[in-house]
């Protein structure tokens, strides 16, 4: 998984279907991955751990409700919005889907603008950073789309992974994060990097941080890993 690019998870056996969708998400700037079934999809999203799922509905094999059925009941997956397409459009399915814990919902035929707008508001939630939002935490200000970081009004230089830290920390104040958490997010999961690294990393930025501010804003959580706040 890149670290900037949210990952959307494709899921729809149409190819036709696929490839439109498929452009539309790339050219929004998403990375993308394709599952073609149920089981793909399963096996798929625990191993890349995508930002976002695109779920048809009507699928070979393991259908799409019982694919979101289980997504849902895998810790680590609640997290990851979930958007079901399908071409049923009685009002018991709509309920169904989002009874099953769907973040939202579009029927067949739907129009890909609006699809890619109900995308982004699913990500301004979950990645405001990656989708441009500019966040606040006390005096510290980031700038998803001008990529600046200020506090208390000075600006701040941070290395580029620095600032991914940073990001990920000021997308959920508070949050604990385990070492292996923010390689995932920061480094991406596909490179492989000690998780020493993180400290090094946490130090640089903390002292950034400091210099610009005075107090500490980072938290070491011992045994654990980090929280912002
Ligand atoms: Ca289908």
């Amino acid at each position: 998984m890149s670290a900037e690019k949210p990952l959307v998870l494709l899921v729809e056996d149409e190819p036709a279907q696929r490839e439109i969708l498929r452009y539309n998400l790339k050219s929004e700037g998403y990375e993308v991955m394709e599952a073609e079934t149920g089981d793909d999809a399963l096996l798929l999203a625990e191993e890349v751990r995508p930002d976002l799922v695109l779920l048809d509905w009507m699928l070979p094999g393991v259908s799409g409700i019982e694919v979101l059925r289980r997504f849902k009941n895998r810790r680590q997956m609640t997290e990851i919005p979930v958007i079901m397409l399908s071409a049923r459009t009685e009002e018991m399915d709509r309920v169904r889907g989002l009874e099953t814990g769907a973040d939202d919902y579009m029927v067949k035929p739907y129009s890909v603008s609006e699809l890619m707008a109900r995308i982004r508001t699913q990500l301004r939630r979950t990645r405001p950073v990656a989708v441009g939002e500019r966040l606040e935490f006390e005096d510290i200000v980031l700038d998803g789309d001008t990529h600046r970081v200020t506090r208390a009004g000075a600006e701040i230089k941070l290395g580029p992974t620095e600032y991914r830290l940073l990001s990920t920390l000021m997308e959920r104040p508070g949050r604990v994060w385990t070492r292996e958490q923010l390689l995932d997010r920061v480094w991406g999961r596909d490179v492989f990097v000690d998780t020493r690294t993180v400290d090094v990393h946490v130090g640089r930025l903390r002292k950034a941080l400091r210099r610009a501010g005075g107090t500490d804003p980072l938290r070491t959580v011992r045994g654990t890993g980090y929280a912002l706040g």
